[in-house]
């Protein structure tokens, strides 16, 4: 049966309840508490892991949530069900779970997007040492998306600026300036960050030290965000015709992963991306592991009445952490706000991500046992 026990209400109970069940199922359970920030009723914040299977498993399914903070409520209930529907207990052969709950804690226990540092982790796994890539239309944008108040004059101003920048550049350039990533506006949209963040650190190393034997890794994080109700967007960052593109269609569909089709749900041409988990996991591998697997995005959103709407809810976050403070009389009503566009408590919602989740993680796990096979047999 499919219901909606698996959500949690805050963080904190995903995360108490993450671990107890893990534990329960005979997980192995590693807990990385961040350093330097606590959540919103001084509780301390953890990446939490939890290895299910050998621990020499050839192939490995490497499972993350709340990599953007807010939106791990769907992927935490994924998980959760996941360890408490009997997965565990059903692994193929040579095969094991390593599902990484909470990836960005910070992010999750106040209700944001962003690290504790204000960086979008899918920008941020780059070598910081070399020039960053650029993106010189995002200082345009920057002010229009970073007003005092967000009220009525802030949004007519977008809309009027942002239309005649579309004029001159774009509609797409504007789109992908905005959300690509920038890294020179460290209070702005996408910030990638100057160097490593922990919860990049913390993966990177949980990667090197977990997956070092493993022959076969499939990915899947978590997200949830584009419009909709709990239905799937598949984004593999494998180049198209790529043996890991091939694999990720074989388990998933090739209607899945066909780039139409994505972009369709996605609403527009998929943007510019740098720096994203999918491919700092791949390079951390070993040379001959093989990787596939995708950013899959639960549909949560209701849809908006234009671009500047749709902008809102990343300008509502910016504002809580920069303008008024996470204390501001607003905080809540903007908070509330955030969850509903990344976390609605609808149950529909809730009830299709459980039944979507439970789909991936099956064709995921029976497509890893027949890719072992192949390979083996090659
Ligand atoms: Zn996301």
């Amino acid at each position: 049966m499919i219901g909606t026990g698996p959500f949690s209400a805050t963080y904190e109970e995903a995360r108490a309840r993450f671990v107890e069940a893990a534990r329960a199922a005979g997980g192995a359970l590693t807990c990385h508490v961040t350093p330097k920030v606590v959540g919103p009723t001084g509780e301390s914040l953890s990446m939490d892991t939890a290895w299910f299977g050998p621990r020499n498993a050839r192939s490995v399914l490497l499972n993350t949530s709340a990599t953007h903070g807010t939106e791990g409520y769907a992927g935490s209930a994924a998980q959760l069900d996941w360890i408490e529907n009997g997965g565990p207990a059903s692994l193929p052969p040579d095969t094991a779970v390593l599902l990484v709950h909470a990836v960005n804690p910070f992010g999750f226990a106040w209700g944001l997007r962003g690290t504790e540092n204000n960086v979008d982790l899918n920008r941020n796994w780059l070598d910081h040492s070399l020039p960053h890539p650029e993106n010189a239309l995002y200082a345009q944008i920057h002010p229009l998306l970073c007003p005092k108040s967000i009220n009525d004059k802030a949004m007519t101003r977008l809309l009027e600026e942002g239309s005649r920048l579309i004029a001159k550049h774009g509609q797409w350039a504007v789109e992908d300036a905005i959300s690509r990533g920038q890294y020179s506006h460290p209070d702005g949209f996408h910030f990638g960050g100057s160097d490593l963040e922990w919860s990049t650190a913390t993966l990177k190393q949980t990667v090197e030290t977990d997956l070092a034997q493993a022959e076969h890794v499939a990915f899947i994080d978590w997200h949830s965000g584009p419009v909709g109700d709990g239905e799937l967007i598949f984004l593999c960052f494998s180049p198209p015709r790529s043996p890991g593109f091939r694999q990720a269609e074989s388990w998933w569909g090739r209607q899945a992963l066909d780039a139409t089709h994505v972009e369709q749900l996605w609403g527009s041409k998929r943007p510019t991306r740098n720096g994203i988990l999918f491919w700092g996991i791949e390079q951390s591998l070993a040379p001959d592991t093989a990787f596939a697997g995708a950013v899959i995005e639960f549909r949560s959103a209701v849809q908006k009445r234009n671009a500047a709407d749709s902008l809102r809810i990343s300008m509502l976050e910016r504002w809580l952490r920069f303008e008024g403070g996470l204390d501001a009389p607003e905080a809540e009503t903007y908070l509330q706000e955030i969850r509903s566009d990344y976390a609605p408590d609808r149950e529909s919602f809730r009830t299709n991500v459980i039944a979507n989740a439970r789909t991936t993680y099956a064709q995921t796990l029976t497509g890893l046992t027949s890719w072992q096979m192949r390979d083996a047999a090659d």
